[in-house]
């Protein structure tokens, strides 16, 4: 028996039985659908029972002040789907009051995506047009032994295509259900029921063990922020004080002006209370001015420096302090090659 086959039969079975599933009506269906985005079923049901009791029609939903809808939505959470929800009602009001009635004129409609608008052109329309959320990712990378990341276009698009293929052509709208209720409570995230799975011999994951592995995510790292605030000494004979960063790490072994760094901006008597600063300049009398008040923003792959440069200006000489020529001729890494380009007219051949 095929995939959707044998997933239709196992829905006959196995489904809750839930308000909306008794319906076709695209109205009540989308108010679910909304509903349960990021909600757990339990959570959302009596959400969805008291929208439509206090707005039986997508008339009385677009024409409630906006501050009852949202009340209504209070501790759902992200309450941009409300918002967006009640927009789209009036969008539809405004057409006629009849819901948009193909999956590409329903993503028309604020804060309906591609997802939600398979969902309601499938339950309600019977289009050929299969839903593709984190359940269905699970059941078909499960299913198929696919390791290619679900958070990535290139494996979005497979999965997508595999799907499209997939879906009955015959019974969109319960095969849909089928897969999404499949993963929701047969092949979930943790423990599965691979014992009792229909497709247990023809699992790919289950047969080579590797239900825990699949799917795959690629990790998105998170981007630090850091404030790097260099010191560009002007000593009375035009010298500066360069250092060379350590031999490994990023810009190893170039050179740069010593600098503190922050997790958030400094004020000046911030930073000359630095260790850094109190190293370099303690004791030495100075006057600063800033070069840039904008910091110079850097992407690195994990960080983003946003760098400040202080122009400190000593009335007396500082110990290996070299000439600005010589500094120019050291290699330093793209942030001060830049200070140095607009602000000493250097730039290296
Ligand atoms: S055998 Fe296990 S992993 Fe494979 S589809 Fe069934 S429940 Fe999911």
């Amino acid at each position: 028996m095929e995939i959707s086959a044998r997933l239709l039969e196992w829905y006959k079975n196995h489904h809750r039985s839930l308000p909306w599933r008794k319906t076709r009506d695209p109205y009540k269906i989308w108010l679910s659908e909304i509903i349960l985005q990021q909600t757990r079923v339990n959570q959302g049901l009596p959400y969805y029972l008291n929208f439509i009791e206090t707005f039986p029609t997508v008339d009385d939903l677009a024409r409630a002040p906006q501050e009852q809808v949202l009340k209504l939505w209070q501790g759902l959470g992200y309450y941009s789907r409300a918002r967006n929800l009640h927009k789209a009602a009036q969008q539809v009001v405004e057409d006629g009051g009849i819901f948009p009635t193909s999956y590409k004129d329903l993503l028309t409609l604020k804060g309906v995506g591609a997802y939600t608008a398979a969902a309601i052109a499938s339950f309600c329309y019977d289009e050929v047009v299969p839903v593709v959320d984190g359940n269905v990712y699970r059941v078909l990378s499960r299913l198929m032994g696919i390791s290619s990341p679900i958070n990535t276009t290139p494996g979005q698009k497979e999965f997508r295509a595999l799907a499209t293929m997939l879906i009955s052509k015959k019974d969109p709208a319960t095969y849909n259900q089928a897969i999404m209720e499949f993963g929701a409570t047969h092949c979930t995230p943790k423990n599965p029921l691979c014992n009792s799975c229909p497709f247990q011999t023809d699992c790919v994951a289950f047969n080579m063990g590797k239900v825990d592995e699949l799917p795959v995510k690629v990790k998105k790292t998170k981007v630090k922020n850091l404030f790097h605030h260099y010191l560009v000494v002007l000593t009375p004979q035009n010298k500066t004080i360069l250092q060379q960063r350590p031999q490994s790490g990023i810009w190893a072994g170039l050179y740069e002006f010593p600098f503190v760094e922050s997790i958030g901006n400094l004020l000046f008597h911030e930073l000359r209370e630095d260790q850094v600063f109190q190293e370099l300049l303690g004791g030495v009398r100075f006057r600063e001015s800033v070069y840039n008040q904008d910091p110079i923003v850097h992407k690195l792959s994990h960080r983003k420096v946003h760098a400040y440069f202080w122009v400190i200006e000593t009335e007396t000489e500082i110990p290996n302090a070299i000439t600005r020529d010589e500094a120019a001729e050291k290699p330093v890494h793209v942030l001060i090659e830049r200070f140095m380009r607009e602000f000493w007219n250097i730039t290296k051949e």
